[in-house]
């Protein structure tokens, strides 16, 4: 089910996606060489903390038998692996790494959610324009978020504007619905047919998040049950936000 939030709803939502900003603000300033994800990782929990918040995907399910809730904060996710990655206390960041951080804030009783790809240091251009591209590719998706438009329209404009710059979209993982649940309906798939899917409505918050790679679409799974990577270890970016559909243009509400 669809969920559309009132107007009161909305401004609980624009405050959780308040939080998710700042934190992100917190891990721009922060990030170099040399630290640790789980450093950067506590400086992400401190800031939503700090802002009210709750970190969202600390204690998130995994659903699969086996395999624990997840231990963190944030998912920090370095060059080839895309999404979901677990801060470690030896996990370095490097010089010339592309680093992606998303993360989830929940402030009175709704989540928002946003990624984005770092560059830390020297980055080549092919890495600079992968997430360049990545980022391109939610913008040219939320130009169909768009009353009486269909998910299936957001779908089509991301997974085209990607293939047309060589790379590959990620067809394992999804954006979604978001408000109580950091989870709702619909899920919004980056690639698919224009015209298919539930009608956007105003009242629906989306989490649109393209997840791009560089080279096959194709991605492992880790033994840790969460990382995701490129099978043949090329580069993956990742650029999410939170946006409120309106009866004109969609509200982006994790960018003040
Ligand atoms: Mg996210």
């Amino acid at each position: 089910m669809i969920t559309i939030k009132s107007s009161r709803e909305i401004e609980l939502m624009k405050e959780a996606c308040k939080v998710a900003f700042l934190a992100h603000k917190a891990v721009e300033e922060a990030i170099r060489p040399g630290m640790t994800t789980y450093e950067l990782d506590m400086i992400a929990e401190e800031a939503i903390r700090k802002n009210g918040g709750i970190p969202a995907e600390k204690g998130y399910p995994s659903g699969i038998q086996g395999v624990p809730n997840y231990p963190a904060s944030t998912c920090i996710s370095i060059n080839d692996e895309v999404i979901h990655g677990i801060p470690s206390k030896t996990r370095v960041i490097k010089d010339g790494d592309i680093v992606s951080v998303d993360l989830v804030a929940l402030k009175n009783g709704f989540n928002g959610d946003m990624a984005r790809t770092y560059l830390v240091g020297n980055v080549s251009p092919e890495a600079k324009r992968l997430v360049e591209v990545t980022k391109q590719a939610f913008f040219e998706g939320i130009k169909y978020a768009k009353k009486g438009n269909r998910i299936g329209d957001i779908s089509h404009a991301i997974g085209e504007y990607v293939k047309s710059q060589g790379y590959s979209v990620v067809r394992e993982f999804q954006g979604h619905g978001i408000g109580k649940e950091m989870h709702e309906d619909p899920g919004i798939p980056n690639y698919g047919k224009a015209g298919r899917g539930p009608r956007l409505e105003p009242g629906m918050t989306l989490a649109v998040e393209p997840m791009v790679i560089e080279g096959k679409p194709d991605i492992w799974e880790l033994e840790d049950g969460w990382t995701i990577t490129t099978q043949d270890g090329s580069l993956a970016a990742h650029y999410e936000n939170t946006i409120l559909i309106t009866e004109k243009e969609p509200k982006i509400l994790t960018i003040l």
